[in-house]
């Protein structure tokens, strides 16, 4: 059983922060550091820790992860311009909370996504 993170008790509305969406799949707030004039976290109400760890049943909400990125990517206003979703995996990846996460960065040119 993987241990729960700081997402659980957001999700659950345990602490207090900002929900910008949810639904039965996801729930979406900001990063607390944001790294971007919009940086936003799409995350599955269950705990999934790691890309490594999704099942088939999982699809559903790793689906609705981006069409929730796009509908709150558009409400931002920052569709047109572009944005990028960014979900890290494990050490190499940067992965630092271990309950799958998808980063919403936009609201500037971003660079080259490989440094
Ligand atoms: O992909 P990675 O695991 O590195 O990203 C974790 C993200 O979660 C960080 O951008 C961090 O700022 C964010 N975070 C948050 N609220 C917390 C703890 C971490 O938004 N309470």
């Amino acid at each position: 059983m993987a241990e729960e993170t700081i997402f659980s008790k957001i999700i659950r509305r345990e602490i207090p922060t900002e929900i910008l969406y949810q639904d039965d799949l996801v729930t979406a707030f900001r990063d607390i550091s944001p790294k971007a004039p919009h940086h936003l976290l799409i995350v599955p109400n269950t705990l999934i820790p790691t890309i490594n760890d999704v099942k088939a049943a999982d699809e559903p909400a790793l689906g609705r992860m981006v069409t929730v990125a796009a509908k709150l990517a558009k409400e931002a206003g920052i569709d047109e311009d572009g944005y990028r979703l960014i979900i890290n995996c494990n050490q190499h990846g940067g992965q630092e909370v271990f309950h799958i996460h998808m980063h919403l960065l936009g609201g500037k040119p971003l660079g080259p996504m490989l440094a």
